[in-house]
């Protein structure tokens, strides 16, 4: 009896390890080298590279270097895939995509050792967390691939997807991809990390089991150099990219003007908050998960623990005490807690850090120092007192690290938890209902879990604000990554040169300062009327080469101002959406009230009939009805995810918007653009048709009329161009909508690379009558998942 108490206390068991026969005759047969998966077969090994088992460092397989060509032929079969592939009834695709969870299923001891074999991370985890969610994933995706039509109506298969995925949970990463790719019509060519592609090859096999047609998934194995040819592929529609920030940023560059889909999902350093009344001894299990978790390596892992003054010395001890008794070591065997890390060129990042951290001398606690002697280790490690300026608060650190800060009250921490470039997840301990949703709403990140962490389900979308990237991947929100809209593409807009008369270098400068009254229509920032920075204006013609008046010629100053602007009116985005909404009817109401005034000013800007112009007007004021009716209808969602929780998807506004607004439909299209993005919370830079403005700068007097607050809306005329160089580049934007010519999205996209910002862009004509609905208002908000779990 006293032995089994002893045991109890110590939790100190005898190694049970995990068989991994099996996998051994597999990697065995393949022992001359895997090929990649195209077309349904696989290729003949070529150059090889070798791949590791991290806990031992030994070379467990051969796997090929995927070249252009092979990138190319890829691309290939799955383009001439497609075409059949979403032809087939919702019910057929739903049915290999069933098969697909199924085989999954059935392999699931195979898949769990391998994955745990290549990646190093605890069989326990692998076993018990991974592959049941990549099971989760392909049975959630079996039903939307039979709903989708009904469900997102008026889409369809964006194409081929170029799919690129990480090595900390390779086979969860390849399902978070592939399954919502196939329910919505494409066709796939993905890469697997270069440290962990075996999986993919065990899922390769497993599509030929299942009968997949050839083509419709397609598994290149590669380095970054690999990744590099799909981005840059021609044939393919969308990437969808999950790993580093820094690399996000290239392939956002990368895909700018090209007309691809794109969606990112990026690094984070996402807080762990615990407040004074939280349940101590449940947020140091939290801290478990959070962040020794597959020792750490999970883009929103819990690294940064901010506690109150208060409870700071009580988790402290708690949490070196937990430490103690987690066990590090070999992966297979299934009382292991922490595993190895994925490679050496990891471990040694982790180090590194960690050696900056001791020369600003900060304090670390290990408890448990033992490691293996092979293999890729470290153990994990609590380090207190970090400054927010600090790199270990800062850096991404991948490992199995936690730094702490501590804070005083509620504003304090949601100060420290958003003092960061990402926005991934978040984690809120406390007992207080009411706190943790205030906490929840303020904090900027795209999940945040209440009293519980690293929470993941299928039917939940997940992804990140800031530098954590953009789109979402599961449930509805990420499905709707996978499908455009069903319509005729419009002729490529061409560009029209402003006709300017009054710019420096485009005949004489006309200062309108000097010109008797003054006809020139000023900017709208923050509420008031502004003369430009540069003190120039421009000649608004008519198409006979009339001048019907006079625009400011906005500068990268006056961005700013506005960008300044629109930041200080951010409670817009707190208002009730009724609140909104009453705004929001004002405004049509007004323009109702003035819209012969706007019809002839359509006339004589645009030398559109009269009835014509009417037209426009009569359908801007529907416009403004349509989205002051919407502001309060754009509901969030109540995800079906895990028992005993309830997961709010909230619909968030991003903050600061900027739009660029087409010569098309001048008054219309700027209603178009401008009205959802307010109604949604927003505030808007809005750079008005640059040929003809003055419908918009005619709309200041509608906006001061109806109660628009200051800087909810303001509006720089310009170069179209050069104003959205500035918006796209500015830090202090959060999103932006460019409808002009291929340069200018083109520009747009690669400039937003910056701070990561969303775009939307079009360099085509659009049927601006039809132009309404819920994809502009899924455009102007980002969706927050917020998990609360219920019960004692
Ligand atoms: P990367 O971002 O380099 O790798 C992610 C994937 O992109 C891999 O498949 C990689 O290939 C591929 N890739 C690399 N370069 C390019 C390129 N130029 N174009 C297209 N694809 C490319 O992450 P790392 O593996 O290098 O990890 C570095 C750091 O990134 C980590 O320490 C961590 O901070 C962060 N990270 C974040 C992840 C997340 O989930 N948010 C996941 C992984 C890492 P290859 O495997 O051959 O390099």
């Amino acid at each position: 009896m006293g032995v089994i108490k002893d045991i109890l206390r110590t939790m100190d068991y005898g190694p049970s390890p995990e068989s991994t026969e099996h996998v051994g005759v597999w990697l065995e047969e393949h022992k001359s080298g895997f090929g990649h998966f195209i077309n349904g077969a696989f290729t003949k090994p070529g150059d090889l590279f070798d791949v590791f088992n991290p806990a031992r460092g030994e070379r467990i397989a051969r796997v090929s270097q995927g070249s252009a060509k092979d990138i190319d032929a890829a691309v290939a079969a799955a383009r001439k895939a497609q075409p059949k592939w979403a032809a087939l009834s919702g019910f057929e695709r739903s049915k290999h995509i069933y098969a697909l969870a199924r085989h999954v299923q059935k392999r699931e001891r195979f898949l769990s050792v391998l994955e745990t074999i290549d990646n190093g991370k605890p069989i326990r985890e692998s076993r018990d967390i991974d592959i049941p969610l990549v099971a989760r994933h392909f049975y959630h995706h079996a039903g939307w691939a039979s709903l989708i039509e009904s469900e997102l109506p008026g889409t369809k298969p964006v194409g081929v997807c170029g799919q690129i995925i990480p090595w900390n949970f390779p086979l969860l990463m390849l399902a978070w991809k592939i399954a919502p790719a196939l329910a919505a019509g494409n066709t796939i060519v993905l890469k697997p990390a270069e440290f962990t592609p075996l999986t993919a090859l065990a899922f390769a096999a497993i599509c030929v089991e299942t009968g997949l047609p050839p083509g419709v998934v397609n598994i290149v194995t590669g380095d970054g150099a690999t990744g590099a040819a799909l981005v840059a592929h021609a044939g393919v529609d969308k990437i969808a990219f999950t790993g580093s920030t820094e690399v996000g940023r290239a392939i956002r560059k990368a895909t700018a003007g090209t007309g691809k889909k794109l969606s990112l999902e990026l690094g984070g350093k996402s807080p762990f908050i615990v407040f004074e009344d939280a349940d101590l001894d449940s947020a140091v299990e939290g801290v478990v998960d959070a962040i020794w978790f597959n020792q750490g390596q999970v883009c929103c892992a819990g690294s940064r623990l901010l506690v109150a003054e208060g409870a700071a010395d009580a988790l402290y001890a708690k949490l070196r005490a937990r430490m103690a008794n987690l066990t590090i070591g070999d992966p297979l065997d299934k009382s292991t807690d922490v595993g190895a890390i994925v490679a050496p060129v990891q471990l040694e990042r982790i180090r590194r850090l960690m050696r900056q951290g001791e020369e600003e001398g900060l304090e670390f606690f290990r408890a448990n120092d033992s490691l293996p002697d092979r293999g890729c280790f470290y153990p994990p490690t609590l380090v207190t007192g970090v400054d927010p300026a600090s790199v270990l608060a800062r850096e991404e650190i991948f490992g199995p690290v936690l730094v702490a800060t501590t804070f005083r009250t509620p504003d304090e921490a949601v100060a420290l938890a958003n003092n960061t470039r990402y926005g991934l997840a978040a984690s809120v301990w406390t007992e207080n209902v009411n706190r943790a949703l205030e906490v929840a709403a303020r904090i900027k990140a795209g999940v945040v879990w209440i009293n519980s962490t690293n929470m993941f389900d299928a039917a939940a979308g997940f992804g990140g604000y800031r530098e954590s990237g953009f789109g979402r991947e599961g449930g509805r929100e990420g499905l709707s990554e996978y499908r455009i809209a069903d319509e005729p593409k419009g002729k490529p807009n061409s560009s029209r040169p402003l006709r300017l008369n009054a710019s420096p270098g485009v005949g004489p400068a006309r200062n309108v300062v000097d010109e008797g009254p003054d006809r020139t229509a000023k900017l709208y920032v923050g509420g008031k009327q502004a003369r430009p920075d540069s003190g120039y204006s421009y000649a608004v013609l008519d198409p006979a080469g009339r001048e019907v008046g006079l625009a400011g010629l906005g500068n990268r100053k006056d961005i700013r101002n506005a960008v300044e602007a629109a930041a200080k009116a951010s409670s817009w985005g707190a208002a009730t959406a009724h609140n909104r909404a009453q705004v929001l009817y004002y405004v049509a109401e007004n323009l109702a009230a003035r819209a012969d005034e706007f019809t002839r000013r359509l006339s004589a800007m645009t030398g559109a009939s009269a009835r014509a112009a009417k037209a426009e007007v009569d359908a801007s004021i529907r416009r403004a009805f349509v989205y002051a009716g919407y502001a309060d209808k754009f509901d969030g969602a109540v995800h079906a995810t895990r028992s005993r929780f309830v997961t709010l998807a909230m619909n968030e506004p991003w903050g600061v918007m900027g739009i660029l607004c087409p010569d098309e439909a001048p008054l219309l299209a700027f209603v178009s653009l401008v009205m959802p993005a307010i109604a949604m919370g927003n505030c808007v830079v809005a750079v008005p048709s640059a040929s003809y403005p003055l419908s918009a700068t005619d709309f200041y007097s509608v906006l001061d009329t109806s109660d628009v607050p200051a800087g909810v809306v303001n509006i720089v005329t310009g170069e179209a161009n050069v104003l959205a160089k500035t918006l796209a580049e500015h830090d202090g934007v959060d999103a932006v909508w460019y409808v002009g010519d291929i340069e200018g999205a083109a520009q747009v996209e690669a400039l937003s690379a910056g701070n990561l910002k969303a775009t939307w862009t079009s360099a085509a004509t659009t049927d601006w009558a039809k132009a309404e609905g819920r994809e502009f208002l899924r455009r102007a908000t980002q969706v927050k998942n917020i998990w609360t779990p219920y019960g004692e």
